[in-house]
C-alpha cells in the first residue's frame, strides 16, 4: 500500500516501555509493542489500538503489562501503539489476574478471556453521554462591559471552577443566570473561559417502579441461627473458605445470605451473589433490593445502556451488592468480602461458549484470590461440592433441613407406567394422574405438568417382562442412539438396524437385539413428544385452559405474561420443560406431574441420575406452598431407578450414597476430574485422521510429562453430526486435577496438525453431548 511507503513508526519517539497486548481473536498468545513518547502513561487493563500482523490491520487489544524496552523479545522488531482506547483501565489487577487464571485453567487464549469479562456495552460506552462544562482559563481579573460576561464570570468564580476537574455543567449554569449561549460562547473565544466535556451516564432503574415491596425483618430460627454463625466466624476472620449451606426450598437459605452480606458490608466489604439467569425475576432482585442501599444488577433482561451504567456503578460504589446471572462473577467490585452461589449445583452455571468456564468454580477460585468468603446453596447440592466438603480443609458443611413455614411437604407418588392398563394407541397420562388433574380442576386449583424433552433417545426395554438393556461393566440401563454411519454400512441378522446402545457411565456401545434375552417378544423403545401429549391432554380434559410453555420458542416477555395469567388464575394447566420447575411460587398449584421422569435419565451423561434426583426434588418444590397441600405424582417405567426411588422418599443421602459408588468405579467426577478435547470437520475422513494425530500428540505428551491421566478416543461425540460438521472427542480422565494443567499447557503451544479441523478443550464439562 502507498501509505505504507513512508513508515510512520520510523519517526515514533520510543518512550523506552514496552505494552504486553493478549487479543481476542482467537489468538493464543499474546504481543510485545513499543509504546511511543507522545501517547504518555499506560496501564495494564486499557484497551490499546495497534497495527497488527503481515498486513498491519488495526487492531484492539488489552494491556496486560508494561515492562522495560530492555527487555523485549529479541527476535522480532516490534511495532509500535497507535492510540490508547480507555481513558482509565476497564480490569483492575485482581481482574487481570482473575482471567489470567482462567485462561489457564479453562485452556482459552487470554485475549478472549479478558473480553469476556467485560460487557460489550462497556467496551462500547453505550449511553454514555459527554455534557459540556465551563471553567475559567485563569485566575486573572478581566476589565468587562457586558455584563451577562461577568455574572458568567462571577458564578465561576464562586465556585472555584478553574480548571476541568471543578468545571461547572454548561447548559444548567445558563440557565440559572437566564443567559444564552451566545455569551458563554464569546468568554471561551476571548480566552477568558473554557469548554470541558465529562462523560455521564444516566442511572436507569432495573427494579420495575411500583414492585417496591416492604419485608418485616424476620427472627432467624434455631437452624439459620447455627449457619449465619458458623459464616459470620468465616467472614470475622477475613480468610478463604468456602461454606456449603444444604437446605430444602422454603428452609430460609436466602434469608441466611442476607444476613451474612449485611456483616460483610459492615466491614466496608462487598459482596457478589449468583443466581441462575431463571431464577432472577424481578421478585429476587426487589427481595435484595429492600435490604440494601447499594446494589447493583447484571443479567441479560437489562438494555445496553442499563448494563453499561450497572457495571459504572459498581466500578464506582463500595462497599456494594451485585447481584447477576454467571457473568456477575466478573463484576469490577473494589473490595471483595463474600460471593454468594445460589443453586450451586446448576448446569447452567457453566458457559458453553468460550471461555467454557464453571461460574460457580470460577467464584470459589476468585474468593481464594481475594481472601473472600464462598457460600454455596442448594437443595440438591452437586456431587463434587459434597466431595468437597468431606475432603478439603477450606469447605464446611452447613444444613437448614426443614421448610421455615411449617407447610405440609407434598405427597409424592410413582405412578408405574408398566403397570398402566391403557386404552387404544398411545398414552402418556396414566389413569390416575388423569384423575387427579380433574379433581383439581373440580376445585378450582391449578396443575403443573412436566414433560422434559430434552431427551432424544429411547431406553430399551421389553414390555411384557420388563427387561431393561443394561451395560455388561456397569449396573445402568443402556440408552439407544441413532446413527447415521451404522443407518449405511451395518446390517447384522437379529439386530436393530440404524442405531446402538451405549452406556452412559463407561462409554461402551452394543448392538440392540430385536428380541428381550429373556423371554423372547419384541423389545419396545420408549420416546415421547410434546405434541403428542398436547393432543392427549385436550382429548382428555376438553374444558380445561391449558398452556404450553416452551423456553425454545417462546419469548420472555411472553413467558412473564403467562405466568402473570397463571397467577390470575387464568389458566388450568401449565405444561412444559424444565423451566417450570425453577423457583415458581404459584399458591393454587396442588397437583404436579412429571410425564416421564425417564426421560432426564436418557441423556447420555453420568450426571443423568444426579439431574433426575435434583429435577423431581425442584418440581416437587411447586406443589403445596399453601395450606392447600399439594400431590406430586411421578410417571416412570422404571419405579426401582435409584434417581426416582431416592427422590420420592425424600432421602438424598442415599441417593448419594449409591450415585457414588458407580462414579467412583468408573474414575468420575467428583473422583475423577474430566476434560473433553472436541474436534469437528465437515470432512469425515479428514476428521477422522486429524482426530488420531491429536490424540497421539496427547498421548506422546502424557507420556513425555510422565502424567497419569486416562485418554480415551478418538471417538465420534455422542450427536455425530450437528450442522453438517462431523464430531469426534477424546476424553481425558485423571484422579489428580494438577495434571492437566501441565498437559494442556504444552498442548496448546503445539502448531496445530492440521488447519481444517476445529478443536475446542472442555475442562470440567457439564455438557457431554
Ligand atoms: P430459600 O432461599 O431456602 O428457598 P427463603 O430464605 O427464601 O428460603 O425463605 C422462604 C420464605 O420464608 C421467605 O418468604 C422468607 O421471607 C421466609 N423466612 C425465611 N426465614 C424466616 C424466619 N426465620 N421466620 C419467618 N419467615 C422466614
Ligand atoms: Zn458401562
Amino acid at each position: 500500500m502507498a501509505n505504507n511507503l513512508f513508515d510512520d513508526s520510523e519517526k515514533e519517539q520510543p518512550s523506552g516501555k514496552i505494552a504486553t497486548i493478549a487479543f481476542d481473536s482467537g489468538v493464543d498468545n499474546v504481543f510485545d509493542y513499543l509504546l511511543p513518547d507522545k501517547l504518555g502513561d499506560v496501564l495494564p487493563g486499557q484497551r490499546l489500538e495497534v497495527p497488527f500482523g503481515r498486513a498491519n490491520k488495526t487492531t484492539q487489544g488489552f494491556c496486560i503489562a508494561i515492562k522495560p524496552a530492555e527487555q523485549a523479545n529479541k527476535k522480532h522488531k516490534l511495532k509500535f501503539v497507535k492510540k490508547i482506547i480507555d481513558a482509565a483501565p476497564l480490569l483492575d489487577e485482581r481482574l487481570l489476574a482473575f482471567g489470567k487464571w482462567l485462561s489457564d485453567f479453562y485452556v482459552c487464549p487470554l485475549g478472549q478471556v479478558l473480553s469476556a469479562m467485560l460487557p460489550a456495552a462497556v467496551k462500547k460506552g453505550t449511553g454514555e453521554k459527554q455534557v459540556k462544562h465551563i471553567c475559567l482559563a485563569d485566575r486573572q481579573e478581566h476589565n468587562l462591559k457586558s455584563k451577562k460576561q461577568l455574572q458568567i464570570i462571577d458564578a465561576l468564580k464562586a465556585a472555584n471552577a478553574f480548571d476541568a476537574d471543578s468545571a461547572i455543567e454548561l447548559n444548567g449554569l445558563l440557565q440559572s443566570l437566564n443567559i444564552g449561549t451566545t455569551v458563554a460562547n464569546k468568554l471561551v473565544q476571548a480566552g477568558i473561559a473554557k469548554f470541558t466535556s465529562q462523560t455521564f451516564l444516566r442511572e436507569l432503574p432495573v427494579v420495575p417502579a411500583g414492585m417496591l415491596l416492604k419485608t418485616d425483618k424476620v427472627i432467624l430460627n434455631a437452624e439459620q441461627k447455627t449457619a449465619l454463625d458458623e459464616i459470620i466466624k468465616k467472614i470475622e476472620a477475613e480468610k478463604f473458605s468456602v461454606a456449603l449451606l444444604h437446605g430444602v426450598t422454603d428452609s430460609g437459605k436466602t434469608e441466611v445470605y442476607i444476613r451474612a452480606i449485611e456483616k460483610t458490608l459492615e466491614k466496608g466489604k462487598s459482596a457478589i451473589v449468583l443466581l441462575p439467569e431463571i431464577a432472577l425475576t424481578a421478585q429476587t432482585v426487589q427481595r435484595f433490593n429492600c435490604r440494601f442501599k447499594n446494589i447493583a444488577v447484571m443479567h441479560c433482561q437489562l438494555t445496553a445502556s442499563q448494563r453499561n451504567a450497572q457495571w459504572q456503578k459498581i466500578k464506582t460504589t463500595s462497599p456494594l451488592v451485585v447481584i447477576g446471572a454467571r457473568s456477575a462473577i466478573f463484576a469490577p467490585v473494589a473490595n471483595l468480602g463474600i460471593i454468594v452461589v445460589d443453586e450451586e449445583h446448576e448446569s447452567s452455571y457453566k458457559q458453553d461458549t468460550v471461555p467454557r468456564y464453571n461460574g460457580r468454580d470460577a467464584a470459589i477460585k476468585l474468593a481464594q484470590m481475594t481472601d473472600a468468603i464462598c457460600v454455596l446453596g442448594s437443595a440438591t447440592p452437586s456431587l463434587e461440592t459434597l466431595y468437597n466438603c468431606k475432603t478439603k480443609k477450606h469447605f464446611s458443611y452447613l444444613s437448614l433441613p426443614n421448610r421455615v413455614m411449617n407447610l405440609p411437604k407434598p405427597e409424592m407418588k410413582i405412578i408405574d407406567m408398566a403397570a398402566e392398563k391403557f386404552a387404544k394407541g398411545v398414552n402418556l397420562i396414566s389413569e390416575e394422574l388423569q384423575t387427579a388433574l380433574k379433581q383439581t380442576l373440580e376445585n378450582k386449583q391449578q396443575a403443573i405438568l412436566m414433560l422434559n424433552r430434552r431427551g432424544f433417545s429411547n431406553f430399551i426395554f421389553c414390555p411384557s417382562c420388563r427387561y431393561t438393556l443394561k451395560c455388561r461393566n456397569c449396573d445402568v440401563a443402556l440408552t439407544f442412539h441413532k446413527s447415521e454411519k451404522l443407518q449405511k454400512t451395518i446390517e447384522i441378522k437379529d439386530r436393530i438396524k440404524g442405531g446402538f446402545a451405549m452406556c452412559h457411565y463407561c462409554l461402551s456401545q452394543t448392538l440392540v437385539p430385536h428380541k428381550c434375552p429373556m423371554c423372547g417378544k419384541a423389545v419396545t423403545m420408549f420416546g415421547l413428544g410434546s405434541q403428542r401429549l398436547e393432543d392427549e391432554l385436550m382429548a382428555k380434559l376438553p374444558n380445561a385452559r391449558i398452556v404450553r410453555v416452551d423456553s425454545d420458542s417462546m419469548q420472555k416477555h411472553d413467558y412473564y405474561k403467562l405466568l402473570a395469567d397463571f397467577d390470575a388464575g387464568k389458566i388450568d394447566i401449565l405444561f412444559g420443560t424444565q423451566i417450570l420447575a425453577k423457583g415458581l411460587h404459584f399458591p393454587n398449584v396442588t397437583l404436579v406431574g412429571i410425564i416421564s421422569a425417564d426421560s432426564s435419565l436418557q441423556i447420555p451423561d453420568f450426571r443423568a441420575n444426579e439431574r433426575t434426583y435434583q429435577l423431581i426434588c425442584q418440581v416437587a418444590g411447586r406443589a403445596g406452598r399453601s395450606s392447600k397441600g399439594g400431590r406430586v405424582f411421578i410417571q416412570t417405567f422404571l419405579p426401582n431407578q435409584p434417581a426416582i426411588k431416592f427422590a420420592v422418599q425424600n432421602d438424598f443421602e442415599g441417593f448419594v450414597k449409591e450415585e457414588l459408588k458407580h462414579r467412583k468405579l468408573c474414575l468420575l467426577p467428583p473422583f475423577g476430574r474430566l476434560a473433553i478435547v472436541r474436534m469437528r470437520d465437515t470432512n469425515f475422513d479428514r476428521l477422522t485422521a486429524g482426530s488420531q494425530t491429536i490424540a497421539e500428540q496427547l498421548t506422546n505428551l502424557i507420556g513425555s510429562l510422565g502424567l497419569d491421566i486416562k485418554l480415551t478416543g478418538p471417538m465420534p461425540s455422542t450427536i455425530s453430526r450437528i450442522q453438517r460438521f462431523y464430531r469426534m472427542q477424546i476424553i481425558l480422565q485423571t484422579a489428580n486435577p494438577a495434571n492437566l494443567a501441565p498437559l494442556f499447557d504444552s498442548f496448546r503451544r503445539l502448531k496445530p496438525s492440521n488447519s481444517y479441523i476445529q478443536t475446542q478443550i472442555d475442562v470440567d464439562p457439564i455438557n457431554l453431548l
